[in-house]
């Protein structure tokens, strides 16, 4: 795997090296350089959110960026050396922003390799057929070779990114490791995108920011239903749900297993929360479960994970964090759901406002109180019964 791995990123530099010099670098091309990273940073700020979940349910399988519009727009009007540097801004932004340095180094260095290879092999296509500027791209001839460019710079990609998953998860199934076809479709879309770029900044440049437009919506329009409906959101809460927040959970501690890391998790019930539904209704009871849903959501970082378990009770995953900072985040939140102050309508349609809400929590963090995911939630559950057994409104840990 190493020796794979070192190959095809020893492999990319020398390409990168040896083809430095074919084109002539010129001030044109440093501009195009400018306004395709800037597109490529504006589109991948504005993803940030869907990327972070397709990336975490996109484990082990290989991942469609949508990022090639600004890479293959790259192939068709950048030199070699210049086509790099925004391969390589692209995957350092998506390091520090989507992944938070997070994902395995070598891994995205190697991803970012067999982008380089898929682009150098696009742009020998594009030379074989003479045609290193979108100008010269026209006729029956200029489509071949746009087709064949998008194709090998899909494939060279893809075959290099599945030989990796292959080899790294030999008792997977090769077909999990082929990925999903609608994959091939976001990357097909992504480079015909990409084409029109080029094409468009090339002859009319004012006209390009529509394109930056398209790939927004189409990204933010098509993407963020899949995974609002992959999410399964509780309708009751806006939390996602106990499936899904094991399916992530199960996730974030296979990749802390790797990268020798930590994952704390919490389960909080409200305290005497029937007494409420008796007091002043059901329908007062989800505004209360909203309330503290919506506190919890924005309590914890962007990438933490609030589901709600069932009832009044709900399951917090704090990547990263160790014994010490779960407590202390649970100790926040218990004191954040005691300030709230909820409005509500009760039986008798009066306004009331429910204050004082107590919570009850427990803590439990991987790897030191249990390496599955099954006894890590039975530990921070028996923590929760005791801390409701030791008198409520406390946080305990496993
Ligand atoms: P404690 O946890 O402190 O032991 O007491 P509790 O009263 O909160 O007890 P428990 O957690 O066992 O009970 C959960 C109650 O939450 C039962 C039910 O009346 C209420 N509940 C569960 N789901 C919903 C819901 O979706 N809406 C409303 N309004 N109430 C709910
Ligand atoms: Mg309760
Ligand atoms: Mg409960």
């Amino acid at each position: 795997m190493l020796t794979y791995v070192v190959t095809i990123a020893v492999a990319a530099a020398l390409v990168t090296l040896a083809t430095a010099r074919l084109t002539p670098v010129e001030v044109r091309h440093w501009v195009w350089l400018g306004a395709l990273s800037v597109g490529a940073l504006v589109h991948m700020e504005a993803a940030r959110g869907i990327e972070r979940i397709r990336e975490i349910s996109s484990e082990g399988v290989p991942h469609a960026q949508m990022q090639s519009v600004w890479q293959f727009a790259g192939v068709l009007v950048l030199p070699m050396p210049l086509l790099v540097m925004l391969v390589l801004a692209i995957y350092l932004h998506a390091w520090l922003r989507v992944y938070k340095r997070r994902a395995v180094l070598y891994r995205k260095l190697f991803s970012a390799a067999t982008v380089v290879l898929g682009c150098a092999a696009a742009q020998w296509v594009l030379a074989m057929f003479s045609a290193t500027n979108p100008a010269e791209l026209d006729g029956p001839r200029g489509l071949l070779a746009l087709v064949t460019a998008g194709f090998l710079y899909w494939f060279v990609n893809y075959a290099l990114v599945v030989g990796a998953i292959v080899m790294t998860n030999r008792t997977n199934p090769i077909r999990t490791a082929l990925g999903h076809a609608s994959d091939v479709l976001i990357v097909t879309a992504s480079v015909g995108l990409g084409s029109g770029f080029a094409i468009i900044a090339t002859a009319r440049p004012w006209l390009t920011p529509i394109l930056l437009l398209t790939v927004l919506a189409l990204h933010m329009g098509l993407l963020l239903p899949q995974f609002r409906v992959a999410a399964r959101t509780d309708s009751k809460t806006g939390l996602v749900d106990a499936t899904f927040w094991h399916d992530v959970a199960e996730r974030e501690i296979a990749r802390a297993r790797r990268l020798v890391s930590t994952v704390g998790l919490m389960i909080l019930d409200l305290d005497h929360f029937k007494q409420i539904n008796d007091t002043y209704g059901h329908l007062a009871g989800d505004r209360v479960l909203r309330a503290v849903a919506d506190a919890l959501k924005h309590a914890v970082r962007s990438y933490d994970l609030v589901g709600r378990f069932g009832g009044e009770e709900f399951a917090i995953l704090l990547p990263g964090v160790g014994t010490d900072e779960v407590v202390a985040t649970a100790e926040r939140l218990r004191f954040d759901i005691a300030r709230l102050e909820v409005e509500v309508i009760d039986r008798g349609g009066e306004t009331r406002v429910i204050t004082g809400l107590t919570a009850s929590a427990g803590a439990a963090v991987f790897p030191d109180t249990a390496t599955e995911l099954s006894p890590l939630l039975l530990a921070a559950d028996e923590a929760l019964y005791h801390a409701k057994d030791s008198g409520r409104d406390r946080v305990f840990s496993a």
